[in-house]
């Protein structure tokens, strides 16, 4: 590992030099807020951008990402086979990632790349791609990073971690495919370790003690499940939810999708969409029974799955790396640090 002084006049130069041979997604401002998207030829990532309305997560997980191909065109010898659609896979880096984000990243590659299965768009995807992370210098009201296992210096899942120092980044190179982005930039002023190690540690330092929402998360695994399912308090916790949706769909660590399958002409494609379990035709049956059929039902699922089943499950904390986006974003204000608080207090009446 080393680090790397890079003066912020070289950072546009730099990234464009690495143009060349990476795909650049970074976050910019759009209609929407600030969002994460590939970065045009003349476009810088806005490091300095408040949190992003959005999170990486589409880099490798497309809100609509074509999967499959085939032709109904029966002239053809390989009409109505289905083959993987021709999406670039060429080498990625995302620019300005969050730690807590590129955490989420770890937690979705848990359900994607597993020992039975290995879901080849989002594992290629993610193989092709290289995180250079921002730290969080001053985190802001909702984050609550620490209590999730994460934090505004995490450097899990980054290959580079970058320390704003005002004139310049401190970079931390963690991987060797942090070293190859950073060598395709041209960036190679070596920094003291000892001192830059000690930066590094200050500024942490600092960003943590800054933030101030806690979570407690302790008590969650020792709950059982079932009591947890049962509690009484999802009825007053769901009461106000209109299932839009937003929770999910803004959220790092939410992975659920749809399939659906478009045919123009000959031409036949296959999708997979972002979906959510908050929607009442997530679990809708095509017999027509639904077993969350009821708005609680979905609610508690949300929960239940990001803070005790994903934890009892897999044993790595819990499904939610604390960005706060789905706090700043309901338009109900249901707040998941309250729910996780009354989950992880709750103790089941004899
Ligand atoms: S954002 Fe709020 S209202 Fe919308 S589905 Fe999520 S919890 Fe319900
Ligand atoms: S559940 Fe909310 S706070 Fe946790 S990672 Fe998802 S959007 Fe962020």
């Amino acid at each position: 590992m080393n680090f790397i002084n890079i003066d912020k006049k070289d950072w546009a130069q730099g990234i464009d030099k690495s143009r060349g041979s990476y795909r650049l997604f970074g976050p910019v401002t759009s209609d929407n807020g600030c969002i994460f998207k590939e970065l045009e030829n003349d476009t810088q990532p806005e490091m300095d951008a408040p949190d992003t309305v959005m999170s990486a997560k589409s880099v490798l997980f497309p809100q609509t990402e074509k999967i499959l191909v085939t032709t109904l065109d029966e002239s053809k010898d390989d009409h109505h086979i289905m083959k993987r659609a021709g999406n670039d896979l060429s080498p990625r880096a995302v620019l300005g990632i969050r730690p807590y984000d590129a955490k989420a990243v770890q937690l979705v590659k848990m359900n994607f790349d597993t020992e039975d299965y290995r879901d080849p768009y989002w594992c290629d995807a993610y193989e092709a791609t290289t995180f250079v992370g921002l730290a969080v210098n001053k985190p802001g009201p909702f984050d609550f990073s620490l209590s999730a296992g994460t934090g505004p210096f995490s450097e899990e899942g980054l290959d580079i971690l970058l320390a704003d120092m005002d004139d310049k980044y401190l970079a931390k190179i963690l991987t060797p495919k942090g070293e190859a982005y950073a060598a395709a930039c041209g960036f190679s002023g070596a920094a003291d370790e000892k001192e830059s190690r000690a930066l590094f540690d200050i500024l942490r330092k600092e960003a943590e003690k800054s933030i101030t929402s806690q979570v407690p998360t302790g008590g969650l695994k020792e709950k059982t499940i079932l009591d947890l399912h049962e509690a009484p308090f999802w009825d007053d916790i769901a009461f106000s939810c209109i299932n839009c949706g937003t929770c999910t769909f803004v959220c790092p660590t939410c992975w659920c999708f749809d399939i659906q399958d478009e045919t123009k002409l000959k031409e036949s494609s296959r999708f997979r969409n972002w979906d959510t379990c908050m929607s009442p035709l997530f679990t809708h049956h095509a017999s027509g029974h639904n077993p969350r059929g009821v708005k609680v039902q979905r609610v508690r699922q949300r929960f239940m799955h990001k803070l005790k089943y994903f934890l009892d499950k897999y044993d790595a904390g819990i499904m939610c790396v604390g960005c706060g986006r789905c706090v700043k974003s309901c338009p109900v204000n249901i707040d998941i640090r309250q729910v996780c608080k009354t989950m992880n207090n709750y103790e089941k009446a004899e």
